[in-house]
């Protein structure tokens, strides 16, 4: 249950992630922010915080879009 779960927002985060690199394109995200948003998301993914690992990864996008867009 918890892994079809898992993978199911794998695949949305993918997408995200795949959309925000495609955005920057360039040096790695290494400002501040990006790395707290970062930071945030592995955890919440590592703790099972599916809620929490989507909000930071919409957050990710919305950062990148704002601030280096
Ligand atoms: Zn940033």
């Amino acid at each position: 249950m918890f892994i079809v779960i898992d993978d199911a927002l794998t695949g949305y985060e993918a997408q995200l992630l795949t959309a925000a690199l495609t955005a920057y394109a360039g040096p790695p995200p290494s400002c501040e922010e990006c790395r707290t948003i970062k930071r945030s998301r592995a955890m919440a993914v590592r703790d099972g915080n599916q809620g929490m690992a989507m909000a930071m990864a919409t957050a990710m996008g919305v950062h990148q879009r704002v601030s280096h867009g």
